[in-house]
């Protein structure tokens, strides 16, 4: 049992994911010292999850460690970034051994696989908050910006929308999707962050966002950000099977379109790059969709089977939305 927060450190963080050279002084001292590649830049993000806000109480620690650098991660591979540095920011309401081993555990394993050192953090006593800071490097012309999108720019997605958000909906009691609960269960506790993809894409795709609040949310921040609106094809949006039976019961798209959590990408590419990009995308273990295109004005239009609009509540999560 540690006795004290410097014990604590000692024993879980202060080796914890890949041992990287670009680390001159890790966890220990006041501050780490990093080397940034030359002519590379720095990509910083941070999130934080809350207890009761971001996810349930008493939720499985070691998928708590695996989500809390995956949706960090997802947003340094939304900027085309390549991960190297992670800083964790922990509170605690009590030293709980078991608890803390599982988390490491979930947070390591993600950490290693993708070369990712622990490089400091902070250890503090109060409700339950965890706080993930990513530093990754990416070329100065190759950033997967918000503000780049232009008319005629296509629109893509990785992986299926919708699934991490089913999750949800059935653990608030809200469906039951019988034998594919442990899949979007899976979908929601343990996100792959998609850093393959974008590394791959990067060159070829102009911008990107992760999928956190929910597809029409989000594609909307790139829209607003470049001064555009989009068109989307309802048909195309890539879903799985749970999803499929859920909307085939319900016809309820807000789901696959506004529900967040999937962390998938959505990635803009100009048009004339599409038989490139679709090369790439052979190659790649995750599936891509083209879903529409950027037009020029602004909003999201969505159209069904007969080219008609569809009407969804596009909102995402807002954490400062008045009721
Ligand atoms: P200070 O009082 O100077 O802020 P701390 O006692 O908070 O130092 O931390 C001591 C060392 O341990 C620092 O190098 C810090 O980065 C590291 N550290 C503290 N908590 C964590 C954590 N949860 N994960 C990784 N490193 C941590
Ligand atoms: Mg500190």
């Amino acid at each position: 049992m540690p006795t004290s927060e410097f014990q604590l450190i000692d024993l879980y963080f202060s080796r914890l994911g890949a041992v990287r050279a670009d680390v001159l002084l890790g966890v220990g001292d006041d501050c780490a010292l990093l080397q940034v590649p030359v002519g590379k830049q720095l990509a910083v993000s941070i999130d934080t999850l809350v207890e009761g806000t971001h996810f349930f109480p008493g939720v499985d620690a070691e998928s708590l460690g695996h989500k809390s650098l995956a949706v960090n991660l997802s947003d340094l591979a939304a900027m085309g970034a390549e991960p190297a540095w992670v800083t964790l920011a922990l509170t605690l309401p009590r030293v709980d051994e078991v608890w803390i081993e599982a988390f490491c555990r979930g947070f390591a394993g993600l950490a290693t696989r993708y070369q990712i050192q622990l490089v400091g953090g902070d250890t503090t006593r109060g409700p339950l908050s965890i706080s993930v800071q990513m530093h990754g490097f990416v070329d100065p012309d190759k950033a997967l910006r918000r503000d780049r999108a232009k008319a005629g720019d296509l629109v893509y997605v990785t992986g299926t929308l919708g699934d991490a958000g089913l999750a949800l909906l059935t653990a608030q009691g809200g469906y039951n999707p019988g034998n594919q609960s442990v899949f979007l269960q899976q979908r929601l506790d343990r996100p792959e962050p998609r850093v393959a993809v974008a590394q791959a894409l990067c060159g070829l795709a102009t911008g990107a966002i992760d999928i956190s609040d929910g597809l029409l949310s989000d594609l909307g921040h790139i829209c607003d950000k470049s001064r555009v609106g989009a068109v989307l094809q309802q048909a195309a949006i890539p879903l799985s099977d749970p999803v499929t039976d859920y909307l085939r019961a319900t016809g309820d798209w807000s789901i696959p379109l506004a529900a967040g959590d999937d962390y998938e990408l959505c990635l803009i590419v100009p048009a004339d790059r599409r038989q490139q990009l679709e090369a790439v995308a052979q190659t790649l273990d995750v599936p891509l969709s083209l879903i529409g295109e950027i037009e020029a004005g602004n909003g999201i239009r969505c159209l069904d089977d007969a080219g008609h609009p569809v009407a969804v509540a596009r909102e995402g999560y807002d954490h400062f939305r008045k009721p």
